[in-house]
């Protein structure tokens, strides 16, 4: 078979249709700007941690579970796949998806919600912003500035949400969510690739550690339709063979039916050039009856997987441990490494936050306990 190189549509993010990087730079020669910020992304050293970062299961309950970076590896697979077919930047629709949960926390949701609840009286926690300020001002790589220097196309898409009184803060970058625009065709196709890929590996993952049971997961239309499709292919099929099959069928009818819509769209809408895409309405999203099948989906994996009590002890713990820290931090900054030390003389409440969200889950854990176990570790 031929692979047929396309051009990109009229509306993609090019490098002529980009509004460039904050600080000037000679071009990237051989790349693309997008391919040179997917690759800052890779080389960072938060990009690191997220292999110690949990997603659902904490990183030391199983070697098979997925963790923040195998997780921001599979969004940046379909984000790639979905993009090159919409014929939009699959290199920027990568490099978003690759750098969009730097900020998350140690431990989850739980973590984050447990930081934000510390941070309520200082400017809240929001890991969104969190991957932005690392990008922007925390990455410590290049001599002429902070951060990575990215192009704002890319600070575009990992900023997915805000709230407006942080988007007030944000100058550029906070504009469309006070005037209601939308980000690129690439930033929505990747905040729809991170709900393809956690729904699906979620399901993967809680059948792996017996918390959800393939029989159970037949009250979900999707999966069972899919687990049908399966077994009429293979009739012999069982265990994690047809855990597999299943998987790889819903993942391929949710990108097959979002690219269906989104082309709908993007034909309604009658784009022709990239501004058009930000005064449109929303246009990558799933049919009707696959965005009730996705939200069923959801609603099953939050009330059988999410709050399985295994998992809420588990979460249980993650926002002591959150709360320990920052509160043990603000009582006596000069706990806190030098370096942070050093900020906090600044801001000392953002400057704990920015320690506590860098942290791995075994480094907190650590952490916690070189500070509260009697004893020492
Ligand atoms: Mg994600």
């Amino acid at each position: 078979m031929t692979v047929v190189m396309t051009e990109l549509a009229p509306y993609a993010v090019t490098g002529t249709n980009s509004r460039g990087r904050i600080i000037g730079e000679p071009s990237p020669g051989a790349r693309s700007e997008f391919q040179r910020d997917r690759d800052r992304v890779i080389h960072s050293t938060a990009f690191r941690r997220l292999e110690y970062k949990t997603q659902v299961f904490v990183n030391h309950e199983g070697d098979l579970f997925r963790t923040r970076l195998t997780h921001s590896i599979e969004v940046g697979q379909i984000s790639r796949t979905i993009a090159r077919a919409l014929r939009v930047n699959d290199d920027l629709a990568e490099a978003i998806a690759l750098a969009h949960d730097l900020g998350h926390t140690p431990f989850g949701h739980a973590g984050q919600d447990a930081l934000n609840e510390c941070m309520k009286d200082h400017g809240g926690f929001e890991h969104n912003l969190q991957s932005l300020r690392i990008v922007d001002v925390l990455e410590e790589r290049y001599g002429a500035f902070d951060g990575l220097n990215l192009t704002f196309e890319t600070r575009e898409g990992i900023l997915k949400h805000c709230s407006l009184a942080n988007a007030k803060k944000l100058g550029d970058l906070g504009q469309r969510f006070l005037e209601k625009r939308r980000p690129s065709i690439e930033a929505q196709v990747c905040n729809l690739a991170d709900e393809i890929a956690y729904n699906n590996h979620d399901i993967d993952d809680g059948l792996r550690s017996g918390l959800l049971t393939l029989e159970q997961m037949r009250e979900v239309s999707l999966f069972s339709r899919c687990a049908d499709a399966a077994v009429a292919e293979y009739p012999a099929i069982s265990g994690r063979r047809l855990v597999h099959e299943t998987i790889r069928r819903t993942i391929n009818a949710l990108v097959t039916d979002l690219l269906a819509e989104t082309g709908r769209r993007i034909e309604a809408a009658s784009l022709s050039c990239l501004n058009d895409v930000h005064i449109a309405p929303t246009l990558v999203g799933f049919s009707a009856e696959m965005h009730s099948e996705n939200m069923q989906l959801k609603a099953y994996l939050r009330d059988n997987l999410y709050r399985h009590y295994q998992v809420l002890r588990m979460t249980s713990k993650a926002r002591r441990i959150i709360a320990d820290l920052f509160n043990i931090f603000m009582d006596d900054p000069r706990l806190l490494p030098p370096q942070y030390q050093r900020m906090a003389e600044g801001d000392k409440t953002r400057a704990i936050a920015d320690y506590i969200a860098g942290m791995t889950d075994r480094y907190a854990m650590k952490e916690h306990g070189r500070l509260f176990a009697v004893g020492g570790v």
